[in-house]
């Protein structure tokens, strides 16, 4: 069962399940509720999914944006979104990967004013141009042998038909045919997280409005929302990050992870999933993408950033004091 080989090959790597096509979602129910209720904490047997995608909907103080400016270097906001009718990454054929890339590079034609940009193929990309923008964070990784993707059938025919779209400042991203047909970005310096995740809402809009023009639909469920490849990831399929400092939370990365557990965060390393934090650099996103909304999650994942931030500064004041002990002062 190709579903479940990630999860056989390597059963370390969070979740061990990939929908290949939008059907497996009803075929595989029986495995995928179960999981997303065990990882979102949502059950689809009885709850559907609601979308908001207003960022009126988001409170960002004055306070909170002081402080964010003072330790986060940049915030990203992306989301997965896939086209129906072609088989997502981990089974698509060359035709459908062809087909799901011509899609969206018509959509990516309909972006204007700041969103308006250009799509860069892989194949045929500069060592150096792939390189520059793998280092800063826009472009996604070559699945190594050993990842995700690759053990998941994502990465086959690598590097056909994968490619990034990106206005000028690229503040506005997407790529194509890696995890899933599309992942749609917005990404700056600093800690500006309402203005990211309102040009994020424009992006999205666009590319569901640039979709349905072309006669294409993205793959939505009245249960699941947006549908993905990992089950990690459907509903909003949103995860709004920050790379903040924190060279006091850093010393240990255990109670780090307790941290930002109890506040329903995760921390990944500075480039990427599954890599190191160099510098006490961390990137802390929302953990849950379903069962809230857009508007909720970046909420969340701006109350919970607040809330370590006062942390690490507690521990900065008070040598001897524990993450944990810092943290029950914060509940
Ligand atoms: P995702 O699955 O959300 O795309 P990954 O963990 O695969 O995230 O990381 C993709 C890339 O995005 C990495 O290079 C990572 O360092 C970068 N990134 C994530 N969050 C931020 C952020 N807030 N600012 C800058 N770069 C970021
Ligand atoms: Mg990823």
């Amino acid at each position: 069962m190709r579903v479940a080989q990630c999860g056989v090959l390597k059963p370390h790597l969070g979740v061990g399940f990939t929908a290949g096509d939008e059907e497996c979602f009803e075929l595989f129910k029986d495995i995928i509720y179960p999981i997303v209720k065990g990882w979102h904490k949502f059950d689809p047997y009885t709850s559907f999914h609601k979308s908001d995608l207003n960022p009126l909907n988001v409170t960002f103080t004055r306070e909170q944006q002081q402080k964010f400016d003072q330790y986060v270097q940049s915030t990203r906001v992306r989301a997965a979104r896939n086209i129906s009718g072609f088989a997502l990454p981990c089974g698509a054929t060359p035709t459908e990967r062809a087909g799901v890339e011509k899609v969206l590079k018509e959509a990516f034609s309909m972006f204007e004013g700041e969103l308006k940009g250009k799509y860069y193929p892989l194949k045929g990309m500069s060592a150096e141009d792939e390189d520059m923008l793998q280092s800063n964070g826009f472009l996604f990784q070559k699945p190594g042998p050993a990842q995700l993707l690759a053990v998941a059938g994502a990465a086959r025919h690598w590097p056909d038909n994968r490619g990034i779209f990106h206005n000028d400042n690229k503040t506005a991203l997407a790529w194509c045919n890696e995890e899933d047909h599309c992942r749609i970005i917005s990404m700056q310096k600093g800690g500006d997280v309402w203005s990211v995740f309102a040009r994020f809402c424009q992006i999205s809009d666009t590319i569901s409005k640039a979709a349905k023009q072309n006669g294409a639909k993205l793959m939505e469920d009245p249960k699941l929302g947006f549908l993905g490849t990992c089950p990690s990831n459907l509903g909003t399929g949103l995860r709004a990050s920050v790379m903040i400092k924190i060279p006091e939370l850093n010393k240990d990365p255990h109670a780090l992870e307790e941290v930002c557990d109890a506040f329903d965060l995760q921390p990944r390393g500075s480039s990427g999933e599954h890599s190191a934090a160099v510098g006490a650099k961390w990137d802390i996103s929302n953990k849950q993408r379903i069962g809230q909304s857009e508007a909720q999650l970046v909420q969340k994942m701006i109350d919970g950033i607040t809330k370590i931030i006062k942390i690490e500064e507690m521990l900065a004041a008070n040598p001897g004091m524990t993450p944990i002990q810092a943290m029950k002062k914060c509940m």
